[in-house]
């Protein structure tokens, strides 16, 4: 197991910490295997050319995956025609760009949380992260909701009475931006690495692994800051990709409608579901800073390329998809996926609000109207002590290990079935979301397996299946 050290520092908020050994269950690992370096290296090369292939595939194939190799095969096409037919880099698209992040770096860092005064139960305003590998509690302003908001008033304003741009600016510049935003993503993962070895945030909170590429793609440092308040992951993490995903929907819904003078269900469907995930995530901001990608996560190349260029282009592929294709469903398919993805919402939700409930009232609440039931776990950590925690075996703990991601994997499931069964593209989303919540799963339970010892197998033993109960 590995060991990092606590000791008494300043944060960059000037908060102080106990002194105290505890062995890390946080981030990325200290030295790299051969697999894990083939895999950086695999992901740096290709996932650039994903992006591109999907929206290229739109732009030019009318979303079929398979049409470009199959011509490219046949000889009927080639990369270099490909490229050529592809849009270049537009200084219109550049200026789109830098005004979108400017006005969200504004927005998060010059405007205050509000919204927490007036809006019952929404916890805002400057908050705690949790506790780094350093033992630094980092404190955030909490006002993604607020951006959220504000930005969006302000497209329909402008789509409704102001008329500054069209609301199909987003679509209709799509491949030019996305070259701005890999230019953002390519700026800031190699800022954060230099970074981290000229003027780290927090030293303390760095981990070298001695392999350039693995350190410039999973970060070395783990909340790096430019001054007390701008945090590029909860920044690159939140906005502004994800402000920004329900605003390249509604560019599209308006694509819809220039181009067919009418909206399809689907594209509805995708545009509610969306929003309600991308709502809960603004709502649940403060809750958000205590997950893996917070709490564990470095800040590298995944994380900032990943949140400039990946989510806004790969998450809303099946608006883009419906603008090239509109699919009407029946009434009564438009339903079950509605309710579908209603379900898996509920159940994401529900999951995640049981665990931080359970854990901040440390057991002491009810779950479906029981007291929760729970495996006394204890951990040790370097300096020999030896404290307790509790894993909920009740719920929809009791279930599976990990059913907020069932839930998550729902959901998206949801998105895809919403443009019908004509095209493999929109399912890419399904795929993905697979891949990396049954990773993000082997991964944790390796953390908690180290870190509780036979607890982790008596709780393992009590609740048997990680995701779909019976199954897997
Ligand atoms: P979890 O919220 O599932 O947190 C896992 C941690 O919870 C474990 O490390 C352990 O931490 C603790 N824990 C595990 N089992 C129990 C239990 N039975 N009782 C109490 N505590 C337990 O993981 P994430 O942070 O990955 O996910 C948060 C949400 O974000 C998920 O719903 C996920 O679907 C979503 N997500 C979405 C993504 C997207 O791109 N759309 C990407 C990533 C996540 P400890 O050490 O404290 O015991």
């Amino acid at each position: 197991m590995e060991a990092t050290r606590r000791r008494t520092q300043p944060s960059t908020n000037g908060k102080t910490s106990e002194q105290k050994e505890e062995p890390a269950q946080w981030g990325r690992a200290w030295e790299v295997d051969w697999f894990s370096l083939s895999s950086v290296i695999a992901l740096l090369c290709f996932a650039p050319f994903i992006v591109f292939y999907f929206v290229m595939a739109c732009d030019q194939y009318q979303c079929s995956i398979t049409q470009p190799l199959f011509e490219l095969f046949q000889g009927e096409t080639t990369l270099l025609s490909i490229w050529a037919r592809s849009p270049s880099f537009t200084w219109t698209a550049a200026k789109i760009y830098a005004i979108w992040v400017a006005f969200q770096v504004f927005l998060y860092m010059c405007v205050p949380d509000v919204t927490h005064k007036f809006i019952p139960g929404f916890v805002g305003g400057v908050q705690d992260g949790a506790r780094t590998p350093a033992g630094l509690i980092n404190k955030y302003e909490i006002n993604g909701l607020q951006s959220w908001l504000i930005t969006h008033a302000l497209w329909y304003a402008n789509a409704q009475y102001f008329h500054w741009f069209s609301p199909t600016i987003i679509f209709d510049n799509w491949i030019p931006l996305m070259w701005c935003a890999n230019i953002l993503g390519y700026a800031v993962s190699s800022f954060a690495f230099i970074k981290a070895y000229l003027f780290p945030t927090n030293a303390e909170d760095c981990k070298f692994t001695g392999n350039v590429f693995y350190n410039y793609m999973m970060g070395i440092e783990f909340n790096p800051r430019i001054g007390n308040w701008f945090d590029f992951k909860l920044f690159f993490n939140g906005r502004p990709g994800i402000v920004a995903w329900t605003l390249i929907n509604l560019s599209y819904m308006a694509k819809q409608q220039e181009l067919y003078g009418h909206v399809t269900n689907s594209m509805i469907l995708v545009n509610v579901l969306q929003a309600i995930y991308v709502l809960d995530f603004f709502w649940n901001e403060a809750w958000y800073l205590k997950t893996i990608d917070i709490c564990h996560d470095h800040f590298g190349w995944y994380l900032g390329w990943g949140d400039c260029v990946w989510l806004p282009y790969l998450y809303t592929l099946q608006g883009l998809y419906l603008v090239y294709n509109p699919v009407q469903l029946s009434n009564v398919n438009a339903l079950a996926v509605l309710l579908f993805g209603l379900v898996g919402y509920y159940i994401f939700r529900s999951t995640n609000h049981q665990k931080d409930l359970f854990r901040r009232t440390e057991g002491s609440c009810s779950i479906w109207g029981r007291k929760p039931e729970y495996i006394e776990c204890s951990y040790r950590s370097a300096d020999g002590g030896v404290h307790r925690s509790k894993l909920m075996t009740s719920g929809f703990w009791g279930l599976a290990r990990h059913f907020n991601y069932t839930g998550d994997l729902m959901g998206s499931l949801a998105y895809c079935a919403a443009c019908g069964f004509g095209h493999i593209l929109p399912y890419f989303y399904i795929v993905y979301m697979t891949i990396l919540l049954v990773h993000r799963c082997v991964r944790d339970e390796h953390r908690c397996s180290s870190k509780y010892g036979k607890d982790w197998k008596r709780y393992t033993d009590a609740v048997p299946y990680r995701l779909i109960p019976g199954v897997f």
